[in-house]
């Protein structure tokens, strides 16, 4: 299996070299579109970038495939969180991090460069597989903002696999919580705090009120809360009469989840009239948990690759959400494996080239044993 590594290293120094921030994805996916087209893929863009304001749409590319079987999914996002400006990739022996200044954005121009790796090596050594659809997503660091508009009837897939994960890479995250955001505005009556203070009501105090009373952090071994952001107040001579506040729950459950946003959502209130102010409180359903049985297609694929590696599976339940939530909400069942890269997020962010290798080898695997499990009518519709 001639995994070019000099190649793959080539692909993921140029594609990090682009700044490529959520919704400003249009000159990466213009290199990573060319890449797709040498490797002889048919390449269709969506146009999600319309509903989202961003400057580029999902890139689908399809691959053809030798043998009769259905569609397989393979995704990647292609843009990353910032600081990505200017990212100077340094090499020490097998990994690669950035100078320490910026992120370095393996998360997920590793899993991208995986997936690129692997459909060439599928055609150069004439493996044996399906067709594929390949579907690079924009604007995931932001609320799975491609993935949410991605234009669907353009796939016929109906199993996935989601490269966006970190080593090692034998491990498959099977489930994902649900989560809601709240958000919430105290409302409480300026007045001047030297003067008049009587006459005040105090938002802030209200506001840290309801805080106090919360539960927050890892509630069980599902459920996570947290309020993330809080903005109120202007000067230390007015009794503040706003606070924004802003926070999520996550939960694997979600009649957990609906208690512990039922929880917040409460006490924001009481606290706010139960002290002669207000609060007004909205929350948002960002995403659906989702939860792959280990006797589901994309498990057993994942565990037959993974044994083809010489490994057993690592399954994992994640704590976040990723495009995996909303493809399987569109009926595509996805699991999320690993495209190598550590320290996702942090200016410590770094992907060491050998295990690179090793989710290409991955890839290629899934796609090779899915085409298996077709060949044996394990796959319906
Ligand atoms: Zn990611």
């Amino acid at each position: 299996m001639p995994i070019q590594r000099e190649r793959l290293l080539g692909d993921f120094l140029e594609l990090v070299r682009i700044p490529s921030p959520s919704l400003r994805e249009g000159e990466v996916a213009q290199a990573i579109i060319s890449k797709l087209k040498d490797i002889g893929a048919h390449v269709e863009v969506d146009d999600a970038c319309n509903a989202i304001g961003g400057e580029h749409g999902n890139i689908i590319a399809k691959v053809g495939g030798s043998v009769k079987a259905p569609a397989l999914l393979l995704n990647a996002h292609i843009d990353t969180v910032t600081p990505c400006e200017n990212i100077v990739p340094v090499i020490e022996s097998d990994c690669i991090r950035s100078d320490g200044t910026t992120v370095l954005g393996a998360d997920d121009k590793a899993g991208v460069c995986v997936i690129l790796e692997a459909l060439r090596v599928l055609c150069e050594d004439k493996i044996a597989h399906g067709p594929i659809e390949v579907v690079l997503t924009v604007a995931e660091e932001i609320g799975l903002l491609g993935a949410k508009h991605l234009d669907y009837s353009r796939l016929s897939a109906r199993c996935g696999f989601v490269f966006d994960g970190g080593a090692p890479v034998n491990k498959v995250v099977v489930a994902a919580p649900t989560q809601k955001n709240i958000r919430a505005r105290i409302i409480g009556v300026a007045s001047h705090a030297g003067v008049s203070p009587e006459k005040g009501v105090n938002a802030i105090v209200l506001a840290s009120r309801a805080i106090a009373k919360m539960r927050l952090g890892r509630l069980d071994d599902e459920t996570t809360a947290n309020i993330g952001v809080i903005r109120g107040g202007r000067a230390t001579n007015i009794v503040p009469d706003l606070v924004e506040l802003e926070g999520e729950a996550r939960s694997h459950n979600e009649r957990k989840l609906d208690e512990q946003i039922e929880h917040m959502h409460s006490l924001l209130v009481a606290e706010a009239e139960g002290g002669g102010g207000k609060a007004e409180v909205e929350i948002e359903l960002k995403y659906r948990s989702f939860s792959v049985g280990e006797d589901e297609l994309p498990a057993l694929v994942a565990k037959d690759a993974i044994t083809r590696l010489g490994k057993s599976p690592l399954w994992k339940r994640g704590g976040g959400g990723s495009d995996a939530n909303i493809f399987n909400e569109r009926g595509i069942r996805s699991v999320i494996v690993s495209s190598a890269e550590q320290n996702a997020h942090m200016l410590s962010e770094f992907v060491c080239l050998s295990d690179m290798e090793e989710a290409v080898k991955l890839a290629i695997e899934l796609v090779r044993s899915f085409a298996e499990f077709a060949k044996r009518g394990a796959i319906g519709g």
